[in-house]
């Protein structure tokens, strides 16, 4: 992918860059009333939905156009970006008209390519950031697929949104995290800035702090988060939003490591874990190798490949072992059912051979 490493000029020095704005725009007053609170508080990018996909028709779907003339007056009045969900080529048609900042696509959009393309299409040979939100579903392929859409028009300055993944139980999360999907596509795509947004992962605002953390802990760039003048009577996702001086108070209270990849004591660990790594694939290999001659021996006397009571001896033994070294006793299970399961593997195509 050709991508560009600045997204949007003066808003990437300092981690986490911070996305702030209501989940709709409702009226004039409320716009303005929270981007000066915002801007007072140094936010710089402010978004704010124009367009509102919703679960079920009837509900507040949006101000549409409208809304795009405030955040107009907020970029003029503040000096702040905008930003705004498109979900359709009219609606990138719409933005650019109106001289927004920043572009994202929304989770229920990156779930269909067709509405992708779309975008991607009707951005053809414009140069303007845009942030992809994960797909509704967790599905990692997808989620790089429309950005390799965007890529593909020309969209150089491209970064992703982590809002959590759909589930039929959700208890404690409105969105399932599901960390180890954006930490793959960082391994996959590590020049792709990363905003997390805590807002519709967590569901409530009580869980926007803690899920903030576990971002910056998890090295993502910046963070997306919902803030209104009284949250409390916002027309979406109440629930989940927080004035701006409680916006304020979260960041403040964020513990921000450095990323840093090397010092000198932290290569000598790695080399130490690299040593690590060499020795637990050759004995791998070894165990592999032995794991084949058992597959031998069973093929000569007629037995099956499975010999459940001895599978059921390893992972109990290794599952003691685990605790007695202090480690977790599933983690080893787990570990020990996927060398299972390639030893079985091998011995089959033996027994077929
Ligand atoms: C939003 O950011 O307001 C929104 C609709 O989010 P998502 O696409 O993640 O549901
Ligand atoms: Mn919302």
């Amino acid at each position: 992918m050709e991508l560009e490493s600045i997204l949007l000029p003066g808003v990437e020095e300092k981690r986490p860059i911070v996305i702030a704005g209501p989940c709709s725009a409702e009226s004039k007053e409320q716009i303005m009333a929270t981007a000066k609170d915002l801007a007072g508080k140094g936010v710089k990018i402010f978004r704010a939905g124009i367009w509102k996909p919703r679960t079920k028709p009837g509900g507040f779907e949006g101000v549409g156009v409208e809304g795009l003339s405030w955040l107009k007056e907020v970029k003029k009045e503040t000096g702040m970006y905008v930003a705004t969900e498109v979900a359709t080529a009219k609606h990138v048609y719409e933005c650019l008209k109106a001289g927004i900042d920043l572009l994202w696509v929304g989770a229920r959009t990156t779930a269909n390519p067709f509405a992708v393309q779309e975008i991607a299409d009707a951005l053809k040979g414009v140069d303007i950031p845009v942030l992809v939100k994960n797909p509704v579903n967790p599905d990692l392929e997808l989620w790089i697929g429309a950005l390799e859409r965007l890529n593909n028009a020309g969209i150089k300055r491209l970064g992703v949104i982590h809002r959590g993944f759909s589930s039929y139980d959700n208890k404690l999360y409105r969105n399932l995290p599901q960390w180890h999907i954006p930490i793959e596509l960082r391994r996959r795509l590590p020049e792709i800035p990363i905003f997390c947004d805590p807002s519709h992962i967590g569901g409530k605002r009580e869980l926007i702090a803690p899920l903030s953390q576990q971002a910056m802990d998890l090295n993502f760039d910046g963070l997306i988060i919902e803030s209104h003048c009284n949250p409390d009577c916002a027309l979406s996702d109440a629930a989940q939003q927080v004035t701006p001086e409680v916006l304020d108070y979260i960041i403040n209270l964020l513990v921000i490591r450095k990323g840093t990849q090397s010092t000198e004591s932290l290569s000598q660990l790695r080399k130490q874990i690299d040593e690590c790594d060499d020795n637990i694939i050759q004995e791998l290999t070894k165990r592999m190798r032995i794991a084949r001659e058992i597959g031998m021996y069973k093929k000569e006397h007629n037995l099956t490949v499975l010999q459940s009571g001895r599978y059921s001896e390893i992972l109990d033994k290794r599952g003691d072992q685990a605790k007695q070294c202090g480690m977790d006793p599933e983690f080893m299970i787990k570990i020990f059912e996927a060398i299972h399961e390639e030893s079985i593997r091998q011995q089959m195509e033996i027994i077929n051979k």
